[in-house]
């Protein structure tokens, strides 16, 4: 029938185009067995921290190269439930490390619009996928980014729901207090098809809610641009970082806005200087705790060594990658009694003010909106310097730090690259978000 034929297909496209874009780390053998439900027979992938019961689980990582999937995570059961075909697993940066896919110990993906550069990442693999037809959707990991930022890079839709719709019960923890699961689609509409089926409290993830959110409808809810109140940064668009031709596909998009009805103001948020040191002290806490667990006993296989902590140091010497380390030092330095308070817990006070910031504007406008990324995707090994990248994260981590649902859409290409817009909004004002992204789209 028509739908094994589609699921054929995209099989074969992933086997034609895989071994050049290296999009996916594992590709499932072909299967026709699906449910009846809302998404029945549509292939999608799943980005290398998502537990898929019986595949391999690797998060692109040397330490994880062995390890299967014990049970399915919830949004895995969740799919599966309404009839989606997993066809495979996804690149990504080591344990979503990253914004490249560089930091892969299993190689980058290529971006599909040119090969000789960054998917950007960490969700570079999922969005390589979709942005190159290889399945209808992805999911991915938003921590400071993740699943937006390779969406603009890939020229595909990638969405950020507000924290706690997504169960994170199966995704591999990076920074939990940041980590959601969000789709990368080809259009919004797909994005509310995925989100729906996705959302849910779940008494496997304590920090899921019970939202009111409506996800019945079968489609979004119509929006009016007319006297949409949209806030721009002006701060953004002074970042230094930002690039010339990024601004002016932004300022051209922000002008249609205009003449669409939307009420446009330039305002100041004022915080975004602080954002990325905020991140980078807050993620690497929280992430040298979580990966504390792989310890050569309990994941993967083992070099066995003469004591206990030779034989722990020299598994995760080996196991993780240079960037993994950077963080699990940076994050055991501030969490350490004797910085706790000077860096760490400083950064808590400082998340809090910037939350409190783009509240107090979100009470003023309905809608947030900046470029989603300062610059077009790089060629690949360009950047060497971490810090370089960990800069460019500075309009997508503010959604993270407060908890907000952020979009990211493709706009006009420039140069033949593509250039993503980004839409935040009103914690768990989800529906209204999508639906102003699908306006706008
Ligand atoms: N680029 C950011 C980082 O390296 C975001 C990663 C993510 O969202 N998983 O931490």
């Amino acid at each position: 029938d028509a739908k094994r034929k589609a699921i054929a297909y995209f099989h074969e496209r992933i086997t034609a185009f895989n071994p050049e874009l290296n999009a996916f780390l594992e590709v499932l053998p072909l299967s026709a067995n699906y449910s009846s439900g809302s998404l029945s027979g549509i292939p999608y992938a799943l980005k290398d921290n998502i537990l898929a019961r019986g595949t391999r689980t690797t998060c692109a990582s040397d330490i994880l190269k062995d390890y299967i999937s014990p049970y399915d995570a919830t949004v895995t059961a969740r799919l599966k439930a309404e009839g989606a075909v997993l066809m495979g697993k996804t690149n990504l940066d080591e344990f979503a490390m990253g914004s490249s896919t560089e930091n892969s110990a299993f190689g980058p993906s290529k971006n599909p619009w040119d090969l000789n550069r960054i998917p950007g990442g960490s969700s570079g693999g999922s969005a390589a996928a979709v942005a190159a037809g290889l399945v209808p959707f992805a999911l991915g990991s938003d921590t400071g980014g993740s699943v937006r930022q390779p969406a603009a890079f890939c020229g595909v839709v990638g969405y950020k729901p507000s924290y706690g719709l997504v169960s994170r019960y199966g995704l591999v923890a990076f920074a939990s207090s940041l980590d959601q699961i969000g789709p990368l689609t080809r259009c919004v509409d797909d994005a509310y098809a995925v989100f729906k089926t996705i959302a849910r409290k779940d008494i496997n993830d304590a920090t899921t809610i019970n939202n009111g959110v409506n996800l019945k409808a079968n489609d979004l809810p119509k929006i009016d641009l007319k006297g949409i109140r949209i806030a721009v940064p002006s701060d953004a668009l002074d970042f230094e970082g930002l690039d010339e031709r990024v601004k002016s596909r932004f300022l051209e998009f922000v002008e249609r806005l205009t003449e669409k009805g939307a009420k446009v103001s330039f305002i100041e948020l004022g915080i975004l200087k602080y954002v990325v040191a905020t991140y980078y002290l807050i993620a690497p806490g929280e992430a040298s705790s979580n990966l504390s667990r792989y310890d050569g006993v309990r994941y993967g296989e083992r070099v066995e060594s003469e004591n206990y902590e030779e034989m722990i140091k020299k598994n995760r010497d080996i196991g993780f990658g240079d960037e993994v380390k950077r963080r699990i030092l940076l994050g055991t330095f501030t969490l350490s009694s004797a910085y706790y308070d000077a860096y760490y817990r400083r950064a808590l006070k400082i998340r809090r003010i910037i939350s409190d910031r783009i509240n107090k504007v979100l009470q003023e406008h309905d809608f947030i909106l900046n470029p989603t990324t300062p610059t077009l995707p790089g060629k690949i090994g360009e950047i060497s310097d971490p810090l370089t990248y960990y800069l460019m994260d500075i309009y997508t981590i503010p959604a993270n730090l407060a908890g907000m649902p952020a979009i990211s859409v493709p706009i006009d290409p420039v140069d033949g690259l593509p250039v993503g817009v980004q839409f935040m909004g009103k914690r768990l004002s989800d529906l209204q978000l999508l639906s102003v992204a699908k306006e706008a789209e």
